[in-house]
């Protein structure tokens, strides 16, 4: 009889919130690798050089951030290996699972090789050209004709989700950066709207992290370890819970 009741009380505690499905979607994949950088690694007594790829950090994140909220909520990752997915299959995978919310993981390039630190980004309208010159990276694998239709598609995907996402973007930057910015001497880059397809095409409020610059000769050498991985997953992770806090399904905007 204890048993059955301590059963109720658990499942009639955690039902509420095992209700809301995560999707987290690890960036790129497969031919596609995202940002690349080259580092010289030592193999005993040997230097070698060692090519990293966005693919790989992106995906070995995700993977955590999964382990840390699937005690909470159903969740999936677009993709759980190698392998390359079109935005527009991602966005298709949001759909068929009933998503709540989209976690996109992403990690920086630049040309400038001093730029570095984390920003955390929600789909909204801007007029930044920095801004853009990360969208172009993050958006470039779809195809034209796509997107004409998207114009369109994102301006009614901004209206619905834009208040639900920069809450959610604001919980996720300010555990990161509670986290993260100390303790990794990383720089706070903010949270900031972009135009990225993957978020618009899910139509569902999400975010997409880009967790630190992999063209940074030092930042690098962060986004490598397997700790930083952890502590940057238990950040996200703990500002998806603190967004979900309290809430109902009925509250979060839907297509
Ligand atoms: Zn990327």
């Amino acid at each position: 009889m204890l048993k059955r009741f301590v059963l109720l009380t658990i499942l009639l505690f955690s039902a509420p919130s095992m209700g809301f499905v995560v999707l987290i979607d690890p960036g790129h994949g497969g031919d596609e690798y995202g940002a690349v950088k080259t580092v010289r690694v030592k193999k005993g007594r040997k230097v070698k050089s060692e090519r990293v790829y966005e693919k790989d950090l992106a995906l070995s994140l995700a993977k955590k951030v999964k382990e840390r909220l699937d005690p909470h909520y159903t969740t999936y990752l677009t993709r759980s290996f190698d392998r390359s997915v079109s935005l527009n299959e991602r966005a298709e995978m949001a759909d068929a699972v009933k998503a709540d919310l989209f976690i996109s993981i992403h990690f920086n390039s630049a040309r400038d090789t001093s730029s570095h630190g984390f920003e955390t980004y929600y789909l909204d309208n801007h007029a930044d050209a920095a801004i853009k010159k990360v969208e172009n990276i993050e958006n470039k694998y779809l195809q034209g004709a796509e997107k004409v239709v998207n114009q369109i598609l994102i301006d009614l995907v901004i209206q619905k989700t834009v208040s639900a996402s920069r809450k959610l973007a604001s919980e996720v930057h300010s555990q990161i950066k509670s986290k993260v910015e100390k303790k990794y001497k990383m720089k706070d880059r903010g949270i900031k709207p972009g135009l990225f397809y993957v978020l618009a095409l899910s139509k569902r409020p999400g975010i997409l992290i880009e967790a630190g610059f992999m063209s940074h000769h030092k930042e690098i050498w962060k986004l490598r370890r397997g700790a930083f991985l952890r502590q940057y997953a238990q950040s996200i992770a703990d500002g998806v819970k603190e967004y979900l806090k309290g809430k109902t399904q009925k509250e979060l905007p839907l297509f």
